[in-house]
């Protein structure tokens, strides 16, 4: 089965809405001419989603959101509903990204419950999932990874499992410099389609994109990508630098 990869950046807490439309118009430049580009997804921060979704209009680029908030509408300070990120064009969001897990408390019930409110619209939810170094260690990846999955699809309908697109991003390479190799990232990466494939079936699971997150770049993608369940790569630091996002893009192209 070939899966089409996807090269996502996470922008974090990172660039303005104009730094974002430079930015935007300045990856069109570079991916100009690319023959067999992957798909391709920019997760700036909300206020320059709706710059990001304009600057971004004929490129194939499609634009998401770095979180997601489970209730529509009401009394929810600082939250942001599907319904508010479709109404502006952002085509994906993140959910479960590591940083909402550890600073923000985000628990795997959370997940679960954005996931399937995800699902109920038109988004594409990428969930991301990954185990702390302790959990490493402690020889515990397994475990945390499949419990994470496990948990995060309850009451999933099968006919919306199809849309989802993982990440796994083990919090010890997010940020640090240290990337899994990729035969760690593929083993893990297996473990997590043939889980997925023991809840929806074996097509489903052929079907689901796995992203690699974690110090990926211009210097390791290609390696990640070459891994027979590694479709494609989500990535924070090295996705800043229009340039750099570019030479990744084109390992995939
Ligand atoms: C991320 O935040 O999803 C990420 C993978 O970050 P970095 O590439 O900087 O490790």
């Amino acid at each position: 089965m070939t899966r089409k990869q996807i090269i996502a950046g996470n922008w974090k807490l990172n660039k303005t809405a104009s730094e974002t439309r430079r930015f935007i118009l300045t990856l069109k430049n570079r991916i100009a001419g690319m023959d067999a580009l992957p798909e391709l997804l920019i997760c700036p921060p909300s206020v320059a989603l709706e710059t990001a979704v304009d600057a971004a209009r004929k490129s194939g680029i499609a634009i998401g959101a770095q979180n997601v908030y489970w209730e529509s509408s009401g009394a929810f300070t600082g939250e942001i509903s599907t319904e508010m990120l479709e109404s502006l064009g952002v085509s994906h969001a993140l959910i479960g990204h590591s940083e909402r897990r550890a600073l923000f408390g985000e628990s795997d019930a959370d997940v679960n419950r954005k996931l399937l409110k995800v699902l109920s619209g038109t988004l594409i939810p990428v969930v991301c999932v990954g185990e702390a170094l302790a959990d490493r260690e402690a020889g515990r990846t397994e475990e945390i990874v499949v419990r994470q999955v496990k948990n995060a699809f309850l009451g999933v309908a099968h006919e919306h499992a199809r849309r989802i697109v993982l990440a796994y991003e083990p919090v010890w390479a997010i940020g640090t410099g240290l990337t899994a190799t990729p035969d760690q990232a593929n083993a893990v990466q297996g473990l997590i389609r043939r889980s997925v494939g023991a809840i929806f079936g074996g097509a489903v699971a052929d079907e689901l994109r796995i992203l690699y997150g974690g110090s990926a770049g211009p210097n390791n993608a290609a390696d990640l990508m070459a891994e027979s369940d590694v479709d494609g790569v989500l990535v924070g630091g090295a996705s800043l630098d229009a340039d750099s996002f570019a030479e990744i893009i084109r390992a995939a192209a």
